[in-house]
């Protein structure tokens, strides 16, 4: 190895989720290095431009989601521009029909995250991949990384794995499932036709097929996101389509190049649904307004309003690993239930849980499948999460 380092806790992909678990965890007094193969936090969110921090309330006026997840969303707008919705400004359970959402600038949010985690006292590898967990028996006991400075060993007590595509629990061993994707890709674009006033976000604009599916190019297949082109090839449709809808435009002289032109694309594959883990207590679809053990936190449904879910602990548990959680969006969750969850602000809750738990599977020297819910939920409570339907009165 050129270089080796050990840590409490090591968090692998620096997403909302993966630095909602290194900052919970940091803050819980332990050592934690975040490994990002970017140069940026943020992952979709950012790097990926996906600049709408989706609701943390049900659709009906109700805040549903806490803690982290709360403060990333003020943290979006920090460095400008935009304001928390008017009627979520103070208070919680408002008469308020507009959803506590926002719109951010990526760059501004970068920003953020990286004082955030500083602050926290987080060591980030930046620029560094996770080549692969390393095993002591069924335990996850470090990652081996690479980058510029070679390939390097980073020991741990417990790994979170945030890398949004389950990387080191299926490289581990754990059992997971993989989700189809349609194809979508989301830009920012200057227009300079339209009168743009002080303060505006860059404009956002896509090709491809919506959230649903509609729009989906009949030749395209629907990639997975995890086979060895598909990245590649998913990028590579997506930018033909860009070059498509510019071309028309120009063509048809409804614009033309020289005020309407992309200002940046993403710079990771936008995959909504890649590889999730099967634990033993994953989110099914229809369980919905449901109680269930050992929850972590509620989500609402970005969709829609009205359903609200609780977040069960087991669904960042794999099988037949030990030593590691999940969070994000690969967390174990299923069909419409995965539609719901793989968004920013679920990702943020399963990251502060997952931080949370680490540290106390740390500091009783036990496995995360062996922490108590009790303690566990206790603490997420202490940090101001809300975690069951009766504690927003439903
Ligand atoms: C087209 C599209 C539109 C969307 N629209 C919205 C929306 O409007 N609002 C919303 O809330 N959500 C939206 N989402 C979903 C949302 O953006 C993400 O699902 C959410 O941000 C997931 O966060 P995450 O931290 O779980 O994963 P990611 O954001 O994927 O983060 C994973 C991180 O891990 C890093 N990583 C991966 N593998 C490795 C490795 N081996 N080593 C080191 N680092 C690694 C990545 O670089 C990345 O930074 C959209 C998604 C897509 C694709």
């Amino acid at each position: 190895m050129d270089f080796q380092a050990e840590y409490d806790v090591i968090v692998a992909g620096g997403g909302v989720a993966g630095a909602a678990a290194a900052l919970e965890a940091a803050r819980s007094g332990m050592s934690v290095a975040l490994v990002e193969k970017t140069v940026l936090l943020g992952g979709l969110a950012t790097t990926g431009l996906v600049l709408v921090y989706l609701p943390l309330c049900d659709g009906n006026g109700r805040q549903v989601t806490f803690g982290i997840a709360e403060e990333l969303l003020h943290l979006s707008l920090r460095y400008g521009p935009g304001n928390i919705p008017a009627g979520w400004r103070s208070g919680r359970q408002l008469d308020e029909p507009g959803r506590y959402r926002v719109v951010f600038n990526p760059a501004s949010f970068v920003l953020a995250l990286d004082e955030a985690l500083e602050e926290a006292g987080v060591e980030l590898w930046l620029d560094t991949l996770m080549a692969c967990p390393v095993l002591d028996g069924g335990r996850v006991a470090g990652l081996e990384v690479e980058n510029k400075g070679g390939r390097g060993l980073l020991r741990a007590r417990c790994i979170v794995d945030a890398t949004g595509d389950a990387d080191v629990a299926y490289r581990a061993g754990a059992p997971c499932q993989t989700g189809r994707n349609w194809l979508s890709l989301w830009v920012l674009e200057v227009d300079g036709s339209a009168e743009t006033p002080a303060g505006a976000l860059p404009k956002m604009t896509w090709v491809g097929a919506n959230a649903h599916g509609g729009g989906q190019p009949a030749d395209i297949p629907r990639l997975t996101g995890v086979e060895p082109r598909d990245a590649t090839e998913f990028v590579l449709a997506g930018r033909r389509l860009l070059r498509h809808r510019y071309r028309d435009l120009y063509a048809s002289g409804a614009a033309d190049r020289e005020t309407l032109f992309p200002a940046a694309l993403p710079a990771m594959a936008q995959f909504r649904t890649t590889r999730r883990i099967v634990s033993r207590d994953g989110l099914r679809p229809g369980q919905d307004g449901r109680a269930r053990e050992a929850s972590i936190g509620l989500m609402g449904d970005w969709r829609k309003a009205g359903p609200v879910w609780e977040i069960p602990y087991g669904a960042l548990l794999p099988q037949r690993v030990d030593g590691l959680l999940v969070a994000g969006r690969c967390l174990d969750a299923e069909g419409d239930a995965w539609d719901v969850a793989r968004v920013i602000p679920p990702a943020a809750l399963s990251g502060q849980a997952a931080g949370a738990a680490a540290a106390l599977a740390v500091r009783a020297g036990v496995s995360p499948q062996a922490v108590d819910a009790g303690p566990l939920q206790a603490h997420l409570r202490d940090r101001g999460v809300r975690l069951t339907l009766g504690e927003v009165g439903l």
